[in-house]
């Protein structure tokens, strides 16, 4: 249910994607609960909308999916907001985005493989 609009200009514009999740078909792409239910990354649109610039997730490959859940990165999408400033590759990971050991998303980069410069340097 959508009653509230919102009046706020976004601080970036936006721009929609086709979703990554369901290639733009807007249904469950793994049929989890049915094959009829619809794709919750993008509740049935097919499309997603995302700040811009961005870039593609690094998690996933910008699939939009992790095995078969919805990327905790980029939310199914397939990208994430360009960070702001320079950036490097994040240690911990390699700048894949996930922890080496686990898999799971890195938290140092939080998943986007790279982390601003000045919180990359080593004090
Ligand atoms: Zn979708
Ligand atoms: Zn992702
Ligand atoms: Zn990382």
């Amino acid at each position: 249910m959508e009653t509230k609009r919102r009046m706020r200009r976004p601080l970036r514009p936006q721009e929609y994607v086709p979703c990554a999740f369901c290639q733009g078909r807007g249904t469950d792409p793994f049929g989890v609960m049915s094959e009829l239910s619809v794709c919750g990354a993008c509740q049935g649109e097919g499309r997603l909308l995302v700040d811009v610039p961005h870039v593609p997730c690094v998690y996933c490959g910008g699939s939009g999916s992790y095995k078969t859940y919805r990327c905790p990165v980029c939310s199914g999408s397939g990208v994430v907001p360009e960070m702001d400033g320079p950036t490097v590759s994040c240690g911990e990971c390699r700048g894949r985005g996930a922890d080496p050991s686990s898999g799971l998303v890195c938290l140092h980069c939080h998943g986007r493989g790279r982390i601003p410069e000045l919180s990359g340097r080593v004090r």
